[in-house]
């Protein structure tokens, strides 16, 4: 993204108020927001990543005065110890009023009704999509995850416009919805996706058994939550709100910005942010960044949906494998779908990449067939052989969280 004077500006106002806080104080030892004169000296300051930030746990993060804050989110803690963000006033309502945003790109109005499937608590999914809905004067449904049952009759009786979903669930609905014969009482017309990486098929699938047209919305715990950026109804990446943030796209190996449209790293400033402010935080999701004008008139830079995460990609026998590669690839494959997991063994001596994957068919001898296609395709576009095996359909798991598709069990 470009850097103007303004921008320069506010970037060296959001670092100096960061640097009222003990974590940055600490981080930028020695460095004054003053000494910033252009971009090139605001790439060589040191990258924030996530794990800087769990050592400052639990209020370490702090900006302002303890009294300014009205609300507290922590990010996952399955690795570790969470991430506390604290938010003040300003902070949540900047937060509802970009999530407010993102349901106009969708081309959500005052006349929807908005099922809310994300979870509630520390967590800041279901509170962003619901004080946004709110904020745009749509009817919020908050329902929060799980209870299928519930979640199918509430979207029946109430007859819910739009769906707020990670990919996993929301195809977990569909499925639901599809075995129970439904989908004429249903009146889903939108369906907002918690960005992750998801590929081709799933999206189709979904769309075509819930007949509602996605958007990706994008965002994470560490800066707001969900609702700092979106695709529109060109489904074109996603337009980031660059009123609230500064980003920038960098070789994950390097560090080193990566201009014109590369893959790489994103890295996100926040302008704005009074209760924990973040500085080159290391998001981990890899993009690139689009260029021109989106027909859609919307005056937002934008970034490419998300092709993985820097720490998802696997080198295998000297090839690297992107879960999205894996996910366009299958995608190109008949009676396979859009689910699968990749194991990576280390035995005798040698990598050994096992490759699972749902198909609906039965017969054994097609079976063995389909299993020789996929090693095939993989070798011919991948670079490698792997160990294809077929299981039926809904045998792998299904998670109302983000789903892991490659687990590396060689170290
Ligand atoms: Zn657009």
């Amino acid at each position: 993204m470009d850097m103007t004077e303004a921008l320069l500006t506010k970037i060296k106002a959001s670092m100096a108020h960061a640097m009222q806080g003990e974590f940055y104080r600490n981080h930028f030892r020695g460095i004054h927001p003053e000494a910033i004169q252009s971009r090139e000296d605001f790439e060589k300051l040191p990258f924030t990543e996530k794990e800087d930030l769990r050592e400052a746990y639990p209020l370490g993060l702090l900006a302002v005065q303890e009294e300014a804050i009205v609300r507290i989110h922590s990010s996952s803690g399955t690795t570790g110890t969470p991430v506390i963000i604290p938010y003040t006033q300003q902070d949540v309502d900047d937060w509802a009023v970009m999530f407010a945003r993102c349901y106009e790109t969708a081309g959500v109005t005052r006349q929807d009704r908005v099922h809310i499937t994300p979870g509630y608590g520390l967590w800041t999914a279901g509170i962003g999509f619901q004080r946004g809905a709110e904020l745009l004067g749509a009817m919020a449904i908050p329902l929060g995850p799980g209870n299928t049952d519930k979640q199918i009759k509430m979207m029946i009786d109430l007859q819910s416009t739009v769906l707020c979903a990670t990919s996993s669930y929301a195809l977990l609905l569909a499925e639901e919805i599809e075995k129970r014969g439904v989908r004429e009482q249903i009146a889903l017309r939108k369906s907002l996706i918690g960005s992750e990486r998801w590929g081709e098929k799933m999206r189709s699938r979904i769309a075509a058994e819930l007949g509602v047209e996605l958007y990706d919305i994008y965002g994470l715990t560490e800066i707001y939550g969900p609702g700092i950026g979106i695709s529109c109804k060109h489904a074109c990446g996603m337009h980031l709100w660059t009123d609230y943030l500064y980003y920038e796209i960098i070789d994950p190996k390097t560090g080193e910005p990566r201009r014109n449209g590369e893959i790489g790293e994103l890295v996100i400033t926040t302008l704005r942010k009074e209760g924990a402010p973040l500085i080159r935080y290391r998001t981990h999701d890899l993009t690139r960044e689009l260029s021109g004008d989106c027909p859609c008139g919307l005056d937002f830079p934008r970034i490419d949906t998300l092709i993985g995460r820097s720490d998802d990609m696997v080198k295998v026998k000297g090839t690297i494998i992107y879960p999205s590669r894996v996910d366009e690839l299958l995608a190109t494959i008949k009676d396979v779908s859009s689910e699968y997991q990749i194991i990576i063994d280390h035995l005798n001596g040698r990598d050994i990449l096992n490759l699972l994957f749902e198909t609906t068919l039965q017969d054994r001898a097609a079976l063995k067939s389909l299993e020789k296609t996929v090693e095939t395709a993989f070798k011919d576009r991948i670079g490698l052989t792997p160990h294809a095996k077929a299981v039926g359909m809904g045998e792998l798991p299904r998670s109302e969280k983000k789903s892991t598709r490659i687990f590396d069990n060689r170290y």
